[in-house]
């Protein structure tokens, strides 16, 4: 069991997301055990105080390192997991991406830390943090939106959390390829046809038609995805024929 714990000072937004479809299933089936810990709850003085105003003058307000460092603490200590790895939600850190979900869906135990306002002491970092993960090049009011993306993507690679109908192994980025176009019932819909070799039951000509989907689509909308060098003699001529 895949154990996830998240320290955010906003519980509250993590109510519903994890409580429905694939997630909820993942939980009931004690897959993944997933935890949400107020980082307030840890703050010791009078007034539970978790921010601070930014030495050296500036706008915005600063979590402050205690309450951080001793929620980490405590959810280390709670778990009975030798090694945890702590991640820090950060505009700043690596962009996450589907490798990156892989890795950390191998990880036993996952500590994700969301931050708000201007940010963390950065001492929170230097100590505490083993990768600072960002979801895009854009700035968003704190890390629990991230901590429910990078959840998302890393609990579907958890073994058993997809069933074999739901398999992530054609899905895009998996091997490097964007996924071929897909299509359902009716076979045709507004004037627009599914097309005919989808229909036509035989396996290896549908085989070829999305493997050749994926690498059109791949070159048209993620150059950078794609390989060339590394493309199988068949790759190549699916993608010369039309
Ligand atoms: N002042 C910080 C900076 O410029 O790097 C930005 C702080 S941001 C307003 C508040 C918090 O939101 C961050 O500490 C981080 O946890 C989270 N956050 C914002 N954008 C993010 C992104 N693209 N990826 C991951 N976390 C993000």
């Amino acid at each position: 069991m895949m154990k996830i714990d998240i320290l955010t000072l906003f519980p509250e937004m993590f109510k519903g997301p994890f409580d429905v479809s694939i997630i909820k299933r993942a939980r009931e089936k004690g897959l993944l055990d997933i935890s949400v810990t107020n980082i307030r709850d840890f703050a010791h003085d009078k007034h539970r105080i978790v921010d601070d105003y930014p030495f050296g003058g500036g706008a915005g307000m600063v979590m402050k390192p205690e309450p951080v460092f001793a929620a980490v603490e405590f959810v280390r200590s709670r778990s009975g997991q030798e090694s945890a790895k702590v991640v820090l939600l950060c505009p700043q850190g690596r962009v996450f991406n589907q490798e990156m979900a892989k890795d950390l869906s191998k990880e036993p135990h996952l500590i994700l830390i969301c931050g708000h306002y201007e940010g963390i002491d950065e001492r929170v970092r230097e100590k505490l943090i083993d990768e600072e993960i960002s979801i895009g090049d854009f700035v968003l009011t704190g890390g629990e939106l991230p901590a429910m993306v990078i959840v998302d993507a890393v609990a579907r690679l958890i073994p058993g959390v997809l069933g074999e109908e739901e398999s992530y192994a054609n899905d895009s980025f998996y091997e490097g390829l964007l996924e071929y176009p897909q299509y359902t019932r009716p076979r045709e819909f507004a004037g627009m046809k599914v097309p005919d070799i989808l229909l036509s039951g035989d396996h290896e000509k549908i085989r070829q038609w999305r493997r050749k989907m994926s690498l059109q689509r791949t070159l048209e909308r993620r150059p950078d995805l794609l390989k060339i060098d590394d493309l199988s003699e068949e790759d190549r001529k699916l993608l010369e024929t039309d």
